[in-house]
């Protein structure tokens, strides 16, 4: 049977654009995407880029506050919102106008439409048009998960911060995830009074308690509102904002409130379990180590797949499928040992296991600094930076590096290439450090903290 095409692509994101181009583009194969919203997806359009904008532009405030330590005579403004979103908006059209470009030169054919899957080789389009395809790639992503009391209540999610016409005087984040520390720092930043609400004992679950207590001791020393051990009982409308009680009994009206309680897949209405896709728990796709679905000629790749939903890795996934389909060469995307890092202020930058999964799975040796960086140091701040080696100790091998400090983003990237290799702590140990930078104490961090 003659397909209309080889692929057909359902979304442009990260991990759907790079599978349609590289198929496309340096398979040769007849693609095309189907993308209802804007083209490059949550990374581009609502998440990574915007955020990093955002990273950027709110850390001015402590950048005057330092240049006055080191000498400048500056004095700080006010921050100018609709300024600022101005050049992010522009900036975004420009990125979105490269990723669409980028699919033209590849050959790829776009539909700027929904798109959803009528059988395991037929994709209907809004229109009510229906193109066959050889495969069909799923990578529609995902969207913020809201408890439905509080949609109700109308609050916001990280995809209207962007879009926010003024920014409120105070703003109630629900949380304790990637999302909302990062906005918390953020808008702290940016000069809005931040308060946080965690239903644990301690944010950023599931990373290093140690540098999870780091963050949090430094957000609240920036002055975050951190509660941990308490939720939203209660929203109600006022004039201005909303009223919250919380369940600890406090009581505030701020300007807004934003919930960062997760993202869940965006599979619904696609047509997928007609089709005989199979979905889990949570709606995502289910997919082998191929990225392939219960039905032959269906991949899915990305966020909609709830593996590790970062952008690095959606790339990765739709490259390998890509290769394998397209371009006879087999590859599975590695899924271990994927570094990230948390744009909090200070930086949270981690790879490989935490100490208390490294102790669980075997003897251990824990190398671990905090410090005065001098850049801070000189300019009477009292933040302190944090480096920590989890170490195997019977072969020696770092198991996990974790970084609380400016820049950990930058710095463990360079550390993950090191541990992925296999780098024993005696390869870190014969490593000269670079001097002076605060990364070199990973190099000379002598005599281990704990051992377990
Ligand atoms: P996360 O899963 O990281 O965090 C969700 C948070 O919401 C958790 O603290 C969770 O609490 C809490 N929560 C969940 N449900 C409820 C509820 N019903 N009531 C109250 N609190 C609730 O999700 P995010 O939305 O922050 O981020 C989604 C994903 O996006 C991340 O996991 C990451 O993969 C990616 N991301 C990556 C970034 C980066 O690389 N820098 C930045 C942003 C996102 P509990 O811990 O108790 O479950």
């Amino acid at each position: 049977m003659a397909f209309d095409y080889d692929l057909f692509v359902i979304g442009g994101g990260s991990g759907g654009v790079r599978a349609a181009r590289i198929a496309a583009g340096e398979h040769g194969a007849r693609v095309a995407l189907a993308e209802e919203d804007r083209m490059g997806g949550t990374c581009v359009i609502r998440g990574c880029v915007p955020k990093k904008l955002m990273v950027f532009a709110s850390s001015f405030r402590d950048g005057i506050a330092e240049a006055r330590a080191y000498g400048w005579e500056v004095t700080a403004g006010g921050f100018d919102w609709p300024a600022f979103r101005a050049r992010l908006d522009a900036e975004l059209d420009r990125l979105e106008a490269a990723y669409r470009g980028g699919l033209e030169r590849a050959g790829v054919t776009v539909f700027d439409t929904r798109a959803t899957l009528a059988d395991a080789h037929s994709v209907r389009l809004a229109s009510g048009r229906t193109v066959s395809a050889k495969h069909v790639l799923i990578a529609t992503g995902g969207r913020p998960f809201v408890p439905a009391t509080a949609a109700a209540a109308g609050v916001l999610t990280s995809n209207d911060i962007f879009r926010l016409d003024a920014l409120p005087a105070s703003v109630l984040i629900v949380g304790g995830g990637f999302i909302a520390c990062e906005f918390a720092c953020i808008l702290n930043g940016m000069g809005v009074k931040v308060t946080q609400v965690y239903r644990g004992e301690q944010i950023l679950r599931g990373f290093d308690r140690e540098a999870r207590d780091h963050v949090a001791e430094h957000m609240r020393a920036a002055g975050i509102d951190l509660r941990t051990g308490c939720d939203v009982a209660r929203i109600e409308p006022v004039p201005g904002g909303s009223r919250v009680v919380a369940t600890d009994g406090g009581e505030a009206v701020f300007g807004k409130v934003v919930y960062a309680t997760g993202r869940q897949p965006n599979t619904e209405g696609l047509g997928l379990e007609a089709a005989g896709v199979k979905l889990g728990k949570r709606g995502e796709v289910m997919v082998d180590e191929w990225s392939q679905t219960a039905v032959p000629s269906v991949y899915a790749v990305g966020d909609v797949t709830d593996r590790i939903n970062l952008t690095p890795v959606a790339i990765r996934e739709g490259h390998a499928f890509a290769d394998t389909v397209f371009g006879g060469t087999p590859a599975r995307a590695d899924h271990g040992l994927v570094p990230s890092a948390v744009f909090t202020r200070p930086e949270f930058g981690t790879v490989g296991l935490t100490e208390e999964a490294a102790r669980a799975a075997g003897p251990i040796e824990v190398y671990s600094t905090a410090f005065r960086p001098m850049r801070s140091a000189f300019a009477g701040r009292p933040d302190r930076a944090l480096m920590k080696l989890v170490v195997a100790a019977d072969t020696r091998r770092v198991l996990g590096c974790h970084i609380v400090a400016p820049e950990a983003g930058e710095m463990i990237q360079l550390a993950a290439v090191a541990i992925r290799m296999g780098a024993t702590k005696e390869d870190f140990d014969r490593t000269v450090a670079v001097h002076p930078v605060m990364a070199e104490e990973l190099v000379t961090l002598r005599k281990p903290v704990r051992t377990a």
